[in-house]
């Protein structure tokens, strides 16, 4: 129990490391895809490559995006140096997001939750990086309504071996997950494009259902579709109540419900999923 309660711990610590980190992927990832997107244009129609500066995701180094102050190391400490500027940054005084210290204490609260379920072993590690990765999708498509393929099919192959590892779920499971979670989205895709004229998903909604698929079996997928729609109603009245739904024309993106209801599974554990939503699985659990 003791020895648990320590794994949690280091865990959580890590997470805060981590979650750090993912608040830098939100930011930038889809900064550097526009770049790489303009580049391959200016390619294609044979204008010049465009000189810019180095920018990933670890050069340059974070700067205050108000008056360009570089963050010091020790303004970067996780949750601390949040709480010790008291939000603000420490040159121009400007307001630095609440979301950033809240990025790293769910990133931390999911780490610490592997660690005190599987122990400091290879697969807490794994269902670590589901989370990461899923924490960076709801984020980066709420903000953009993009799902990268880079964090996608990474969650997606990452899905394959942990089953072949026998970490997660038979490794048929895991397969049929993948397959029928890109087809059921995509035959949703096609005929309501029929009935209605209208795109009402995008490719990497499907892709993110195959990645869930993958980790969690194709025995799943109804609970993730069914969660995700709880996901949603649950963020929409929590937009509507705080007043944020400023974009009403934009159609919400799908994709950061889907990486919620992935969340969800995590945080609930997969196996007490089947007994909370007994008619999702109509053939049962292998
Ligand atoms: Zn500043």
């Amino acid at each position: 129990m003791a020895l648990t309660g320590m794994d949690a711990l280091l865990a959580g610590v890590l997470g805060l490391l981590v979650g750090s980190f993912l608040n830098v992927v939100i930011y930038r990832l889809p900064k550097m895809l526009e770049r790489q997107w303009a580049a391959e244009c200016a390619e294609y129609s044979g204008q010049p490559a465009k000189e810019e500066p180095a920018f990933n995701l670890v050069v340059p180094r974070s700067r205050c995006r108000q008056c360009g102050h570089v963050i010091r190391w020790y303004e970067n400490i996780p949750v601390i140096s949040w709480l010790a500027l008291r939000g603000k940054c420490s040159q121009c005084k400007t307001p630095i997001g609440l979301r950033y210290p809240i990025v790293e204490l769910v990133t931390a609260g999911f780490f610490a939750l592997c660690g005190w379920r599987w122990g400091l072993t290879p697969q807490a590690a794994a269902w670590m990086a589901f989370a990461a990765l899923l924490i960076c999708l709801f984020l980066i498509d709420m903000d953009t309504t993009i799902l990268p393929d880079d964090l996608n099919y990474t969650l997606l192959w990452l899905g394959l071996l942990v089953a072949a590892l026998g970490w997660s779920v038979p490794l048929a499971s895991a397969v049929w997950g993948a397959a029928l979670g890109y087809l059921v989205f995509w035959g949703v895709f096609q005929a309501f494009k029929l009935a209605t004229g209208k795109e009402g998903m995008g490719y990497g909604d499907f892709k993110l259902l195959a990645a869930l698929g993958a980790w969690l079996g194709a025995e799943y997928l109804l609970a993730i579709i069914l969660l995700s729609s709880i996901v949603g109603a649950v963020i929409g009245t929590i937009l509507l109540v705080i007043g944020k739904l400023a974009h009403k024309d934009i159609p919400m993106p799908f994709g950061p419900y889907l990486a919620g209801a992935g969340l969800v599974c995590l945080a609930l554990s997969p196996a007490a999923v089947p007994a909370l939503l007994p008619f999702a699985f109509p053939f049962g659990v292998r």
